[in-house]
C-alpha cells in the first residue's frame, strides 16, 4: 500500500504541474491514496498567499470521475500559520476539504525558515522558539495533520553540525501530547531524504516518544512540488513508521478519520 498525502500542484506559488499529471504519475507509481495539499500561508505581517481553491476542487472532481476506481484523490490544503489570522479557520469550514494539514513555515513577523541564513543566526534559540510556536499552533487546532514538525532542520546546514531534535525533547513532548489530545495525525515527511539530511523526518526517537505517549495516528507525504516526484520517499516513510511500531496510516475523508493498514506490505 503506497500513500502520498502531501503534494503540491500548479496552484501552489512554488509549483507548476497540473493535478491531472500528478494523478497520472501517482497511478503509475501504484499509489492508492493521493492528497493534493496546495499552499495557503497566513503570516502575520503581510498579506496571505492567494490560492484558487474553487479551481483546485473543480479539477479534482473532474479527475476523480476520469480515474474512478484507480486511485482515491483527497481534497487537501496545507495551511501555514493557521493561528495567525481568524480567516484561516473560517476557510476550512467554507470549503469541502477531505484533510487540512497544518504547517509553520515562518515565525511571527519573520521570513520563511527556508530562506534563513543558518550560518549567522543562533539556531539553538531559533529551534526552541520555533517549537514553542508549533505548540501554540497545535493547541489552536483547526487541522488534521501536523506537517513536517522538523521543517527548519531541513535547511539548517552548517559545517560539522547535523541538525537534530536530540536535545529538544522537552519542547517536543508537549507538542506530541497536544497532537494526541486533538486527535491529529503526525506527519512523516519524505523531503528530508532529498536534502543534506538524507533521512525522512522526524527522527526515530520522536516517533518513539509519540508512541510512548499513546500516539497512533501517522500521516505520510512526499511534499513533492513536481508530478515526477509524486510518491518520492514514501516507501522510506512507511518503513520508518513500521520500524517504530506503527502499522496504520491515517486517512481523512470529509475530515473524518480512518486508518489504512501498512503493517504487512512488502512494497
Ligand atoms: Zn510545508
Ligand atoms: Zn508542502
Amino acid at each position: 500500500m503506497l500513500i502520498d498525502l502531501h503534494t503540491h500542484s500548479k496552484y501552489s506559488f512554488d509549483a507548476q504541474d497540473e493535478i491531472i499529471d500528478i494523478t497520472k504519475s501517482a497511478i503509475e507509481k501504484g499509489i492508492s491514496y493521493l492528497a493534493i495539499t496546495d499552499h495557503k500561508d497566513y503570516f502575520w505581517n503581510k498579506p496571505e498567499i492567494e490560492l484558487d481553491i474553487e479551481s483546485i476542487q473543480r479539477d479534482i472532481d473532474n479527475i476523480r470521475s476520469q480515474f474512478s476506481g484507480k486511485i482515491t484523490i483527497l481534497k487537501g490544503i496545507e495551511l501555514g500559520e493557521i493561528y495567525s489570522k481568524q480567516d484561516a479557520l473560517e476557510l476550512t469550514n467554507k470549503y469541502n476539504f477531505d484533510m487540512v494539514i497544518g504547517s509553520l513555515h515562518s515565525m511571527p513577523n519573520d521570513i520563511d525558515f527556508y530562506d534563513m541564513d543558518y550560518t549567522t543566526l543562533n539556531s539553538d534559540k531559533l529551534l526552541k522558539d520555533y517549537l514553542l510556536e508549533v505548540k501554540k499552533m497545535v493547541e489552536f487546532g483547526g487541522f488534521d495533520v501536523l506537517a513536517h514538525i522538523d521543517y527548519p532542520l531541513r535547511k539548517m546546514e552548517k559545517a560539522n553540525i547535523k541538525p537534530s531534535f536530540e536535545n529538544y525533547m522537552e519542547f517536543i513532548t508537549p507538542i506530541l501530547k497536544a497532537v494526541i489530545d486533538r486527535e491529529m495525525a503526525l506527519e512523516i515527511n519524505a523531503a528530508g531524504l532529498f536534502s543534506f539530511l538524507k533521512s525522512v523526518g522526524p527522527e526515530g526517537f520522536v516517533l518513539d516518544e509519540y508512541k510512548r505517549l499513546g500516539g497512533s495516528m501517522i500521516s505520510i507525504g512526499s511534499d513533492s512540488h513536481y508530478a515526477k516526484d509524486i510518491g518520492r520517499g514514501v516507501k522510506e516513510c512507511i518503513e520508518h513508521a513500521k520500524k517504530h511500531g506503527f502499522e496504520y496510516v491515517s486517512i481523512f475523508e470529509n475530515r473524518k478519520h480512518k486508518q489504512v493498514f501498512i503493517g504487512d506490505d512488502k512494497k
